[in-house]
């Protein structure tokens, strides 16, 4: 058993800035363990552009804004481990992880941080009638086999989802010299940035179907087509005669990321229906003390900006907790989703920690104009701004800062909600 002081799970961006931030504050003991043969997560697969605008003031593309970050760990001669897997942790902070050099190695850690990520949701989660052929792939298994690999899944592609990922590859695979023929989507609106709607379809004329979904898969062997439907947008039930068939050998998935919890479901930690990740409160701890998260993990990010920021915070409050400082004697109070917000994080805040700011992140359900956010303890509004749009597939993100947490200390519970015009 090898005794550390903080123990990082996860190389992706999340992971190296919180051992950056813990660094800075002065944790000198820490470890990140990572999966993969190389530190940077999912971004070194995010070869476009448009990574770092508010964390750098600067266009970069995900490998290069995940070196920024590993060139500042390497700096700090912060220790990593690569092509290590972590398998097992419990709630008293026992990390247990394995790899072919070591085989299997224990740790105890005085706190941990979570940054494993997310996945993507598969195929097998959406019950698409039609053999299981080939030719059908996450958008992000795609990028991945076009992106490191050099391998094109195929030259006739069709995407269900309208998700960022999904957005992104359809403008990759056009540049490999493929054809979309359509980006399929079961909801009124698309769950990504309005930024790759317009410069990855709509650039490249590629039809946006709302309102649509894949109702069949043609071909035994290799995918030969898919059948699209116009869904009722009450019942998202395909409508009969709206079929159109696409021939085509690929089908991209983008229909959802599910944060990678089986560790944090090992812990014993409380996780969040809405989010799929841990319940948080304002320093990023879970229910189980001295266990933190941050990153997609703990909630799916639009910007990796975001989630940098949310993990300098959990590097540096892990500091505080090992270094005694963080004062956890404090009255919480929940933080309860309204109307029109879905899983706003963190879910609990301790009043009278006002000293720092506290960032409220939450998506919205639905797409609202000209909407406003408010944020209330009890009957009293503490917090309002409007909002030109609101869509489910940009974050929305407001600090609340100390002067108007002060006003909690005596409410049950703070809500967050949105005020459709
Ligand atoms: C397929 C995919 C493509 C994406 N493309 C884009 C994009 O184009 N643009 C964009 O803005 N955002 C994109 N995102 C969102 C992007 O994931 C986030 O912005 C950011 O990378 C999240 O950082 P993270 O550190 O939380 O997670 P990740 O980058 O996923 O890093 C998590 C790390 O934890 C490691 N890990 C997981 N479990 C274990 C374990 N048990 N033991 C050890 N290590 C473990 C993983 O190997 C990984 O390296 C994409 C996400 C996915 C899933």
């Amino acid at each position: 058993m090898r005794n550390v002081d903080l123990l990082i799970i996860g190389g992706g961006p999340a992971g190296l800035a919180a051992a950056v931030s813990a660094y800075e504050q002065g944790c000198r003991d820490i470890l990140i363990l990572e999966r993969e043969d190389t530190l940077g997560g999912i971004l070194r697969q995010c070869i476009h552009n448009g990574f770092g605008l508010h964390t750098f003031q600067e266009e970069l593309t995900g490998p290069e804004y995940a070196q920024k970050y590993i060139d500042r760990v390497i700096a700090c001669q912060i220790p990593y481990q690569c092509s290590t897997m972590v398998i097992e942790i419990t709630k008293g902070k026992q990390v247990t992880a394995v790899n072919r050099s070591n085989g299997l190695q224990h740790f105890q850690a005085k706190a941990v941080i979570l940054a494993m990520g997310c996945r993507e949701r598969p195929r097998g989660a959406l019950a698409i009638p039609g053999w299981r052929c080939s030719g059908i792939y996450t958008a992000g298994t795609a990028q991945k086999f076009v992106n490191l690999e050099g391998i094109m899944p195929g030259q006739r592609v069709v995407i269900l989802g309208s998700g960022d990922i999904g957005l992104i590859m359809a403008r990759r695979m056009t540049f490999m010299g493929a054809k979309v023929l359509a980006c399929v989507e079961l909801l009124p609106f698309s769950s990504g940035l309005k930024r790759n709607i317009v410069q990855c379809l709509d650039d490249y004329d590629i039809p946006l179907l709302l309102n649509h979904t894949v109702v069949d898969i043609s071909g035994r062997e290799r995918l030969e087509g898919v059948t699209v439907a116009q869904v009722d947008p009450e019942t998202k039930l395909p409508i009969a005669g709206t079929e159109q068939y696409f021939a085509c050998d690929t089908l991209l998935l983008s229909v959802g990321l599910i944060p990678e919890n089986e560790l944090s479901r090992m812990a014993g930690i409380e996780l969040c229906g809405a989010t799929g990740g841990p319940t948080v409160d304002e320093t990023l701890q879970t229910s189980v003390e001295g266990i933190f998260s941050c990153g997609n993990v703990l909630h799916v990010h639009d910007l990796v900006d975001f989630v940098s920021e949310e993990a300098e915070k959990a590097g540096a409050t892990a500091w505080r907790y090992i270094a005694d400082t963080l004062n956890q004697d404090l009255k919480t109070v929940p933080v309860i989703s309204g109307f029109g917000v879905s899983g706003a994080v963190p879910q609990k805040i301790h009043v009278g920690n006002a000293d720092q700011p506290i960032t409220l992140m939450f998506r919205p359900k639905n797409v609202y104009q000209n909407a406003k956010v408010c944020v209330t303890a009890g009957e009293k509004e503490i917090y309002r701004r409007t909002s030109r749009i609101l869509t489910p597939g940009e974050m929305v993100s407001l600090k609340l800062k100390p002067e108007v947490l002060r006003q909690i200390a005596d409410a049950d519970d703070l809500t967050v909600k949105v005020e459709a015009s």
